[in-house]
């Protein structure tokens, strides 16, 4: 995903693009409000983290300006102003988070995904170069023929392709794919992806789930 973080403070803005770059996001970031503004103006983001004291004014125009140009975007305000009065009055102008610093990089990445599992994320269709997914007759195609799958081939592919262009640990496909708390020591993620590359994949071509050395494994975007 494209992250716009809009945050003042170069401490706090390191720990954040240094995480959200080791998930495999693309992070522009903005230490003032008109950064963010022309920032805005030019790019389209999946998601923007907005801290709301900066040094030219609030954060809150920021999030209003989003807010004209596109009312589904995910924005979550990143603050050390905790009370309630203020967390009620962003949620009112259309934040969809607030989180209070000092956080967890743990914490943030978990509101990201809730954050930005609406809109394309609940695509019914999934759709990768000429690999199709219909995700509620659960035919997968590539190149119109059609592919069988086992439910759960199926739902590591859909998790994937949801998150098409992310790099995604094997403990996250654990997580979305098998459940949390599910007990393994053993390579299942990379058995079930040696099934759908076999599946998937033409010889001579590369693969359609990368693998990334020391991270995880991606679909291509
Ligand atoms: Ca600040």
């Amino acid at each position: 995903m494209r992250v716009l973080l809009v945050e003042d403070e170069d401490r706090i803005a390191s720990f954040i693009t240094k995480g959200l770059r080791a998930e495999g996001h693309a992070v522009d970031t903005a230490k003032t409000v008109a950064e963010a503004h022309a920032l805005i103006g030019n790019q389209q983001y999946d998601v923007v983290l907005l801290d709301l004291r900066l040094p030219d004014g609030h954060g809150v125009s920021v999030l209003r300006a989003i807010r004209a140009r596109d009312p589904e975007s995910p924005v979550i305000v990143l603050s050390a102003l905790g009370s309630t009065d203020d967390k009620v009055s962003l949620l009112d102008e259309g934040a969809d988070d607030y989180l209070v610093k000092p956080f967890e990089f743990a914490e943030l990445s978990a509101r990201i995904r809730a954050a930005t599992r609406h809109g394309q994320r609940s695509a019914r269709v999934l759709e990768v170069g000429d690999l199709r997914l219909d995700t509620k007759t659960r035919v997968a195609t590539r190149g119109g023929v059609s592919i069988e799958l086992p439910s759960r081939e199926f739902a590591l592919l859909e998790y994937l392709m949801r998150h098409a262009g992310q790099v995604l640990t094997r403990q996250q496909i654990i997580d979305a794919v098998w459940g949390f708390g599910f007990e393994s020591a053993s390579n299942v993620v990379d058995v079930y992806v040696g099934y759908l590359r076999r599946k998937l994949d033409r010889p001579g071509e590369a693969s359609v789930i990368e693998t990334v050395r020391g991270a995880g494994y991606r679909v291509r975007a």
